[in-house]
């Protein structure tokens, strides 16, 4: 059985625990760094990016952030949604916001407008299923741009909305919110595959934070 946490600092958390443990994954809530020590992999939920930049400079929880990016950098799958997403973007268009700045993709914030323009989108995501996925869409950001070792997985009108590059998935979109699990599912056998491997790497000891004009999560003020 794999452990996943799920970041609980704010946003969504819960649906997503209760959707990991419904595939049989040991799924539980992250507030502290220490209790990263046995996860095997990682949901950053959905919420509001801005507070959680906030958050990542309160010495009490600093090093939370800290620990994840040398962990996704060893290899630990990592799974943004939303606000994950754009937290794991080394990239914000128009925007210096603390973030932990992993994944080479530009992200634009509320791409779709305000809560009012929240929907739902069925999305064709052919590496997960042939029926398409009831992506739920709120305040959501698109990926503008991503380098070539970024897989997109699937696209809407607006712009790409799911992407992987290695250990690394984002949705712009919720699934914990529909009752589709097929995403999770997905996640939950990229964690499996990564513990299959694990052993095989050599641990990152330092970590670089890009671009370098963007500052990292520990400076912010
Ligand atoms: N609009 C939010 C932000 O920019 C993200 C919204 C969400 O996670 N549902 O952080």
């Amino acid at each position: 059985m794999v452990n996943i946490g799920v970041l609980a600092l704010q946003g969504d958390f819960a649906e997503h625990i209760e959707m990991l443990a419904s595939l049989g994954a040991n799924a539980f809530a992250i507030r502290r760094d220490e209790e990263l020590a046995n996860v095997d992999g990682l949901i950053i939920p959905g919420g509001e990016s801005t507070t959680i930049a906030k958050l990542a400079i309160e010495a009490s929880i600093d090093t939370i952030f800290n620990t994840i990016q040398k962990m996704a950098l060893s290899g630990m799958p990592v799974y943004g949604t939303c606000m994950g997403s754009i937290f794991l973007a080394k990239e914000i268009e128009g925007s210096q916001q603390g973030r932990l700045a992993l994944m080479d993709i530009k992200v634009r914030r509320n791409a779709f407008g305000p809560q009012k323009f929240s929907s739902e989108q069925l999305v064709e995501i052919p590496e997960i299923s042939n029926e398409p996925f009831p992506a739920v869409f709120i305040r959501a950001p698109i990926i503008l741009t991503c380098k070539p070792n970024v897989k997109v997985m699937a696209k809407v009108p607006q712009g790409i909305v799911m992407a992987r590059q290695d250990n690394l998935l984002v949705t712009s979109f919720h699934p914990e919110v529909t009752g589709n699990k097929a995403v999770h599912q997905y996640f939950v056998k990229m964690v499996q595959d990564a513990k299959k491997s694990s052993g095989s790497k050599s641990p990152i000891e330092s970590v670089t934070f890009y671009p370098e004009t963007a500052i990292p999560v520990t400076q912010i003020s």
